[in-house]
């Protein structure tokens, strides 16, 4: 059997996601998850050849569910398929501008920007050292979600805060789901016929996490997370942009302490806190069609604040070659997609509602009609992404 596919790793601070990709026939042979893995009631499942499997792991923490998993790639031959492990990343400050392979150089570089997400890479590093302990003589690579927007100019990511805070402690805007953009963007320009050098795109991820990016000539020149992922649009559980006083606001109204406010603005607002109801879109959709004024209002306020973003994008870019939905409600929702395209008519969008209702669930497509600005779905592959650039950084 011939090395031909990628291990993909995602590690969380309590999950471990995996899969086994061939970047060339974007086949996924095995894809899994490990859980649980602070405390001592672990599993992993994973799915192969459309079966499911669970194994409980107890406390295996982060390097016991990594030995699980090779012994799992190992029963069903897979190990000799691996010709390389590709690792997501979150954060990677100023320092990574792309992905590369893994030294310890690069380890120190991950561990210099864990302030910058200290959830993320402490985790991240965690799953590394897992990996070269247990797949030893493998090459590995990084594949940050940063890195993409490096190419922002400083007038999209500086703060107007004392410039010295920016100097001293990297303060600044990063912008999150960069590895989504570049497949998104390049994927849609493929399917338009576009020169992918020479283009105009805007791309919505929508997610329980959400983001917008202005990307020109394949470059991201603006985005809406900023210093963290809590900046921008509305999303499942985060308020997204918001008067920064706020905090003294609920600090001297409400008696709320630092920890309590960063946790109700990240876990308790957004979709969830508008409605009261729940973060997830299809749960308040049902209850809008159904009459529930709050749920509605939810949606609108979370459409009208992605359609002033996309807005702006625009105006930065000059023209708009496409604009892109993606992520679990860019893909699936025709009522939000409807919703913003409408709020965006003054740009020539004019929505063919067939294809609209039609195209979810994986399926890409433009969901304009002729003559249009093209609004398009494209489903994201952040996966099949990192596995594409850890063989091409391996093969040189
Ligand atoms: P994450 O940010 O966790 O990666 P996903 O991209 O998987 O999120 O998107 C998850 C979200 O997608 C869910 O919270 C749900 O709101 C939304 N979603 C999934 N299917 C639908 C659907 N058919 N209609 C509307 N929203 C949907």
């Amino acid at each position: 059997m011939s090395k031909d596919s990628v291990l993909v790793i995602n590690c969380g601070s309590s999950s471990l996601k995996f899969a086994v990709i061939n970047p060339q026939t974007e086949e996924e042979s095995i894809s899994g998850i490990a859980e649980r893995l602070v405390g001592n009631e672990a599993f992993i499942s994973w799915k192969i050849n459309g079966e499911k499997h669970t194994q409980e792991l107890g406390a295996a923490g982060h390097e016991g569910s990594i030995e699980a998993l090779v012994g799992i790639l190992r029963e069903n031959n897979l190990m000799e398929r691996i010709e390389a492990i590709g690792h997501r990343v979150v954060h990677g400050g100023e320092k990574f501008t792309k992905s590369t392979l893994i030294t310890d150089e690069v380890i120190q570089g991950i561990e210099d920007c864990s302030h910058l997400a200290p959830l993320h890479n402490p985790a991240h590093l965690l799953g590394i050292r897992a990996c070269i302990k247990n797949f030893p003589g493998l090459p590995q690579s990084v594949v940050f979600d940063t890195a993409y927007h490096q190419t922002m100019p400083a007038e999209s990511f500086l703060y107007a805060v004392p410039y010295s805070l920016y100097q001293e402690h990297g303060l600044r805007r990063y912008g999150m789901h960069g590895t989504s953009y570049r497949y998104v963007s390049k994927t849609a320009a493929d399917m338009l016929g576009l020169d992918y050098n020479n283009s105009a795109i805007l791309v919505a991820h929508l997610g329980n996490g959400a983001s917008a990016c202005a990307i020109k000539n394949g470059q991201s020149v603006d985005t809406t997370m900023g210093l963290t992922p809590l900046e921008g649009l509305v999303m499942g559980t985060r308020c997204g942009d918001i008067d920064a006083n706020v905090f003294s606001f609920l600090n001297k109204q409400c008696g709320y302490s630092l920890d309590e406010i960063t946790q109700l603005l990240n876990k308790k607002s957004g979709m969830l806190g508008l409605s009261g109801l729940d973060n997830d879109c299809r749960v308040l959709e049902e209850a809008a069609s159904k009459g529930h004024e709050r749920a509605q209002l939810t949606l609108d306020i979370f459409c009208h604040v992605l359609a002033k973003k996309l807005a702006g994008f625009a105006a930065e870019l000059g023209r708009i070659d496409a604009l892109v939905f993606t992520g679990g409600i860019g893909e699936n929702s025709s009522v939000i997609r409807k919703n913003v395209l409408n709020r965006l008519a003054i740009f020539g969008f004019d929505i063919d509602d067939t294809a609209n209702m039609e195209t979810f669930r994986g399926k890409s497509g433009v969901i304009t009609k002729p003559g249009s600005t093209v609004a398009m779905v494209v489903a994201t592959n952040e996966e099949l992404m990192i596995a594409r650039d850890t063989e091409a950084l391996v093969k040189g």
